[in-house]
């Protein structure tokens, strides 16, 4: 048999067995849950039961092997949905259950390029979510390249109009993966721009640190006031390809096929297992991840790897440690690949009891090893969590700082108060992947899913279980 995970579509009967795959132990509560020396030894006993734990990624697997690709609103997302859902209440969570989400559905459809003039080649293109279609048959048009949007935005119409753009700005290789937030205007805003001095279409290079014939996909966005195009990515390798030509001075027609579209409004769900406080129930530590995904690969690394994390970390510390003092709420937003949709609803949802949240994160970078752990905690209360600190330096994750946004989609929580903080993971290699066909599970090493799990539990069993409180966010 390929996978020994049974289908989650057999609902019903045992759903599936990734909880056997764990060693269940439940250890009787202590009261002396605040007192340091109790909080040593709950890492010690999370140690112990992840040394052999494989639950972050059995969890993916099963994501991406029975659901695969997800994106928001499409039959994928809502297998994903039942998935979720079916998957907290095999784990145990006390309560399961899910916040509807409004989503605007998008079809890639087919999408090819190729250079017509000087040299014909074919190009590797993808269309970037969100855009409309090119006319049926396609654009034939001369391109014009520039080397990053500004350089764009300080051209002029006799320039751009009547072409296709082309914006090849190279993204660099980083641990924190610094350089996305540089060229991804590129991918967002690409389309305006262009538009603005009357491009018919826009093409990037991949917002991608590969060198593959892998195009990158994500968000773009139109605004209303400027006329709508089509937009794709090209891979980085043919990216390469077309800038050559330009150094041979030629002048460069390509032809852009692309048949994306607009699939309606459909209902998607931010999925939210709980574990119940013992004693303050009312007081939240939420951890979570995004479930919906592009469709392009199976969503390994993004972000199947942050659902298998925190839920596996809310898990152990339930089997480990037994019920925890505060609420842990793992929450699986719906939407983040499309701007961050089930976030914003989570807080509209929920405006009356935020202030209950103790603090919130979110995973979502992959599975690379974790190093840094970053928080926006009050700071009059921040330096009181030193045996936290200490338990995670020991683990080779060092404190950061004090002004972190806490991942995508909880990063709109700190203004309202919600103090939040990131477990910050070694993205070197996560942006050549990102949003491609090459998304799947074997980009994810079990041995880094197993720290990432482990760091999860610590931090969430420590703000569970004891009485700091980092409320409000400065
Ligand atoms: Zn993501």
């Amino acid at each position: 048999m390929l996978f020994s995970l049974p289908s989650i579509r057999t609902i019903g009967v045992p759903l599936f067995s990734l909880c056997c795959l764990y060693s269940t132990v439940s250890y009787a509560w202590h009261n002396d849950h605040q007192h340091p020396s109790t909080f040593d030894t709950d890492v010690v006993k999370l140690k112990e039961a992840n040394q052999n734990s494989q639950l972050a990624y059995d969890i993916v697997k099963s994501l991406t092997v029975e659901v695969g690709p997800r994106i928001a609103g499409s039959s994928g997302d809502k297998k994903a949905v039942a998935w979720a859902e079916a998957m907290l209440s095999e784990m145990g969570f006390d309560k399961v259950y899910k916040q509807p989400v409004k989503v605007r559905n998008w079809e890639r459809g087919f999408a090819d390029a190729r250079v017509v003039l000087p040299f014909e080649q074919k190009l590797v293109i993808t269309a970037l979510g969100g855009s409309i279609a090119t006319p049926e048959g396609g654009i034939q048009e001369a391109v014009v390249m520039f080397p990053s949007l500004e350089a764009l935005s300080a051209s002029t119409k006799a320039e751009v109009e009547g072409k296709i753009v082309f914006l090849n700005t190279r993204m660099q290789r980083n641990r924190e993966g610094k350089f996305y937030g540089k060229v991804v205007p590129n991918r967002v805003n690409g389309a305006i721009e262009a538009a603005k001095l009357g491009a018919k279409a826009v093409i990037i290079r991949s917002v991608g640190t590969d060198n593959s014939r892998f195009a990158h996909t994500g968000l773009m966005r139109y605004d209303d006031s400027v006329r709508k195009i089509p937009a794709g990515a090209i891979s980085t390798a043919d990216a390469d390809t077309l800038e050559a030509m330009f150094a041979e001075n030629k002048k460069v027609i390509i032809d852009v096929d692309m048949q994306a579209k607009d699939a309606g409004w459909q209902t998607s769900y931010n999925v939210i297992g709980e574990i119940t406080g013992s004693e303050h129930p009312d007081e939240v530590v939420l951890i979570s991840a995004h479930l919906d995904s592009w469709d392009e690969g199976t969503g390994a690394i993004d972000d199947g790897a942050g659902v298998g994390i925190v839920t596996a970390a809310a898990k152990t510390i339930k089997d480990t440690l037994g019920q925890p003092k505060r609420t842990i709420r793992v929450v699986l937003y719906a939407a983040e690949e499309i701007g961050l949709v089930g976030a914003r609803q989570y807080v509209s949802a929920n405006k009356s009891s935020l202030e209950n949240i103790i603090a919130a994160a979110e995973s979502d970078f992959g599975a690379g090893k974790i190093y840094q752990f970053d928080t926006r905690f009050n700071p009059v209360v921040q330096k009181s969590a030193g045996v936290l600190y200490q338990a995670l330096a020991e683990l080779g994750v060092e404190y950061g700082n004090n002004q972190s946004g806490g991942g995508p989609d909880v990063s709109v929580l700190p203004a309202l108060g919600v103090p939040v903080f990131a477990l910050k993971q070694d993205g070197t290699y996560y942006f050549d992947y990102h949003h491609t066909p090459n998304d799947t599970l074997d980009k994810i090493h079990p041995e880094d899913i197993r720290q990432n799990q482990l760091v999860w539990s610590i931090v969430t069993a420590y703000l569970a279980n004891t009485s700091f409180d980092p409320r409000p966010a400065p």
